[in-house]
């Protein structure tokens, strides 16, 4: 029986792949972004989450807190309860829809990420997959109908100071995925300060260019709605500034892929 710990399922999902989504995250990630908005993803154990301005001081936390001062965050599923909520939501997939492995990095938990896959694909269900690439298992990702790959940053230096790890064996993966015939969307998510230039936006686009199959570039601008999980897990966040819709503007049009 193959078991993950997943942290979440989010359903009716709008924004992660096409249509209507079932999203399911897996918990573990061997990045550090320091933009992350779900640094609670980061750790391949389960653990406690703390949101201060929801205790009440009643002092009952050892018997669980029900005002939802205190979270657990992740626990082993096994796949057929994974399944369960995405068999529920298949009539609303339509077309388009389908269910996104996300994270963390799903790649992590190969076993599981596997047969999760297979027991979607035997329902005919559309399976996505949200990837920082820092893994690689072509034998999975061969099985999948898209790939969403991040290029975070192109610059080497910025990239292991903001990220935690080198870019090189991410993009050779990258490269390698391409060659498995299956839809690739690469995507960069816009942070002021680190990447928000020219000059990275239109490196990563001529890097997406070069490969056969992607269908698309997308620029995520950075939003910190993850700011209160950092202090609910005892951290600090890293702030940055948000994107203005100009500079969006004046990046996306760095960012068409077909001129
Ligand atoms: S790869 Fe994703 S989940 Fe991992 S640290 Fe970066 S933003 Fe967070």
């Amino acid at each position: 029986m193959s078991v993950a710990i997943i942290f979440d399922i989010e359903r009716s999902a709008m924004h992660d792949g096409p249509g209507i989504r079932t999203v399911v995250f897996f918990k573990g990630c061997p990045l550090r972004c320091r933009w992350c908005h779900n640094p609670e993803s980061w750790a391949f154990a389960p653990q406690e989450m703390y949101y201060p301005e929801k205790c009440i001081g009643c002092g009952r936390c050892a018997e669980g807190c029900y005002t939802g001062a205190r979270q657990l965050c992740g626990q082993d599923m096994t796949v057929e309860q994974v399944m369960a909520p995405i068999l529920a939501d298949k009539p609303y997939y339509g077309a388009e829809g389908g269910v996104t492995l996300s994270g963390g990095e799903p790649q992590c938990q190969p076993e599981f990420l596997n047969a999760l896959v297979d027991a979607c694909r035997a329902e005919g269900i559309h399976t996505a997959i949200e990837t920082s690439m820092a893994v690689y298992h072509p034998e999975i990702l061969q099985k999948l109908d898209l790939i969403m790959a991040d290029v975070k940053i192109w610059d080497d230096r910025l990239h292991q100071q903001y990220v935690g790890a080198s870019n090189r064996p991410i993009q050779e993966h990258i490269r390698r995925a391409d060659g498995l015939g299956v839809p690739l969307l690469i995507r960069t998510p816009v942070i002021p300060g680190v990447n928000d230039t020219e000059a990275e936006i239109t490196a990563i686009r001529d890097f997406a260019r070069s490969l056969k199959n992607v269908v698309g570039y997308e620029l995520l601008p950075y939003h910190p709605f993850g700011e209160d999980k950092w202090q609910a897990l005892g951290r600090e966040p890293v702030r940055f500034s948000v994107p203005t819709t100009e500079q969006m503007q004046a990046l996306r049009a760095c960012a068409v892929l077909n001129k």
